[in-house]
C-alpha cells in the first residue's frame, strides 16, 4: 500500500516508540527507539541496530551505512533515492546498543535485547507482507537461518512463507568481511537476483509516494 494511512502499522510504530523495555531491564542506559516510515511494503530491510548517528537523528541509517545499501540498491538498478523510498526499514534492535566495548564499530545487540525487540519487527513484518526481505548482517540473517558463515549464506536466496529471504552482509565499514573480493562477488550475486526481483515483483514504488507517517 503506497500513499494510504495504514492505521495498524501507525499504531505498531507508536507502541515501537514509546518502547522502554530495555532501559527498564538495565540492557540500555537510554532508549530511543528507531522507526521507518510507512507505506513502504514490497522491500523490508532488517538490519542490527541504530547506531549514533541514526539515534541523534531519529531516522534509519542516517550514516554511511546507509549510503552503501542506496549504493547497493542503485547497483540492482533502482532510481536514486530508493533506500528512503522504497525500503522499509527496520531492524533487530531498535535503539542505539552504544559502541562495543572494544571501541571497534556498535556493540551488537546482546541476546535479551533482541529477544525483547523482536516483537516489534516481526509484528512490522507481519503488517506489511512484503515480497522480499534483505537480511543485512549476521544477526539479521540469524533470525531466519541456522549458524553458518556469511560466505555460505550471501549470493543465495530462499522463500519462506511466499517471502524471498536474500541475506546479505552489513555494510558497516567496520566489516572487513567486504574487503576481500571473492565475497564482494558474493554481494554481486545477490545484487543481481535483486535486480531480477526488482523486475519481475515490481518492487519500485511510485515515484508519486507521499510521506504518511509523523
Ligand atoms: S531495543 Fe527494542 S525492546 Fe529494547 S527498548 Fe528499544 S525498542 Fe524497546
Amino acid at each position: 500500500m503506497t500513499g494510504e494511512v495504514d492505521v495498524s502499522l501507525l499504531n505498531l510504530q507508536q507502541q515501537i516508540r514509546s518502547c522502554r523495555a530495555c532501559q527498564l531491564a538495565g540492557l540500555l542506559q537510554r532508549a530511543n527507539p528507531i522507526v521507518g516510515e510507512q507505506g513502504r511494503r514490497k522491500v523490508f530491510l532488517l538490519a542490527q541496530a541504530p547506531g549514533a548517528r541514526s539515534d541523534a537523528a531519529g531516522m534509519p541509517f542516517a550514516g554511511p551505512s546507509g549510503r552503501v545499501l542506496e549504493s547497493w540498491l542503485q547497483q540492482a538498478g533502482f532510481a536514486p533515492g530508493a533506500l528512503r523510498r522504497d525500503v522499509y526499514l527496520s531492524s533487530v534492535t531498535r535503539c542505539d546498543p552504544g559502541r562495543s566495548p572494544s571501541g571497534a564499530g556498535d556493540r551488537p545487540p546482546g541476546p535479551e535485547e533482541r529477544a525483547l525487540c523482536a516483537p516489534w519487527w516481526r509484528g512490522e513484518l507481519a503488517l506489511l507482507q512484503p515480497r522480499i526481505v534483505l537480511l543485512a548482517g549476521r544477526l539479521a540473517i540469524a533470525e531466519f537461518y541456522p549458524p553458518a558463515p556469511l560466505e555460505a549464506l550471501v549470493g543465495t536466496w530462499r522463500q519462506e512463507e511466499g517471502i524471498w529471504l536474500l541475506p546479505l552482509p552489513h555494510p558497516s565499514g567496520v566489516s572487513r568481511w567486504l574487503n576481500i573480493p571473492a565475497h564482494r562477488a558474493l554481494v554481486d550475486q545477490a545484487l543481481a537476483q535483486l535486480a531480477i526481483w526488482r523486475v519481475t515483483l515490481a518492487l519500485e514504488e511510485e515515484a508519486t509516494h507521499v510521506r504518511t507517517a509523523e
